[in-house]
């Protein structure tokens, strides 16, 4: 449904942990940390779907420390672990990126990167211009999160906008290239801030666990009508 197959990605994406062969409960969360996995055992799921599951390219392949802990108690529970990366920023109903527009009421025009990068950068307008203060402010109301803000050089209003969840903020040169107003992304980095000033662009950092906090909510209640489940979304809150 997802067409997982279809990216390149850093980490596999679907079944990651194999649990008990039949699922009634669903626990969807942001990250599969220790924390989230003992809060759904507590609810007794028979599967966890995150947007952050485990075995990164690059990470150590030891099964040690933290990860000997988390897939632990996985196995000594018999919960399964689903896990949907980029597949689940890209979706044009289930992502991060089209579930956080909503959640913000921006009005989409579309997706703009094909290609390995499909679905990830999209493009967008907000239906009367604000300032960057009340834009901030916006935000704030609906995440109840206040944005760190990097103003453009002008400081012109905000309507037009290009955003991406996660840590995109490596995206802004492509979003300037749009010629929007602003970028919203979860994370900063400290050239952001430079980027932004240069080239005449306000940069919003949200929060990377605030923004991906809408597509694995939208995909379990998808799961959880079409095959008559339970679930519940268990927020495991993080300030960055
Ligand atoms: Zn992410």
């Amino acid at each position: 449904m997802l067409a997982a197959e279809t990216y390149r990605d850093y980490c596999p994406n679907g079944l990651q942990v194999e649990g008990r062969p039949q699922i009634k409960k669903i626990v969807a969360g942001v990250t599969a940390s220790q924390q989230l996995l003992e809060l759904a055992i507590a609810c007794d799921a028979d599967a966890v779907l995150v947007h952050h599951g485990y075995f990164w390219k690059g990470e150590s392949a030891t099964i040690t420390g933290t990860r000997k802990r988390r897939l632990q108690l996985l196995l000594q529970h018999d919960v399964s672990l689903l896990a949907y990366h980029l597949p689940l920023d890209a979706h044009a109903k289930f992502g991060n990126n089209i579930t956080l527009a909503q959640q913000l009421g921006f009005v989409v025009q579309g997706c703009v990167m094909q290609g390995d990068a499909k679905g990830l950068l999209w493009q967008g307008e907000l239906l009367q211009a604000q300032t960057a203060t009340q834009f901030a402010q916006h935000i704030q109301s609906r995440l109840q999160r206040a944005p760190l803000h990097l103003s453009s050089a002008s400081q012109r209003p905000v309507r037009t906008l290009a955003w991406c969840s996660g840590a995109a903020q490596g995206y802004i040169e492509q979003a300037a290239t749009l010629g929007v107003d602003a970028y919203i992304s979860g994370e900063v980095s400290e050239q952001t801030y430079h980027l932004a000033r240069e080239l005449d662009i306000h940069y919003f950092a949200i929060g990377h666990h605030a923004s991906e906090s809408f597509g694995v909510q939208a995909l379990a209640q998808h799961l959880a009508q079409q095959f008559d489940l339970d679930w519940e979304f268990v927020d495991v809150l993080n300030p960055v």
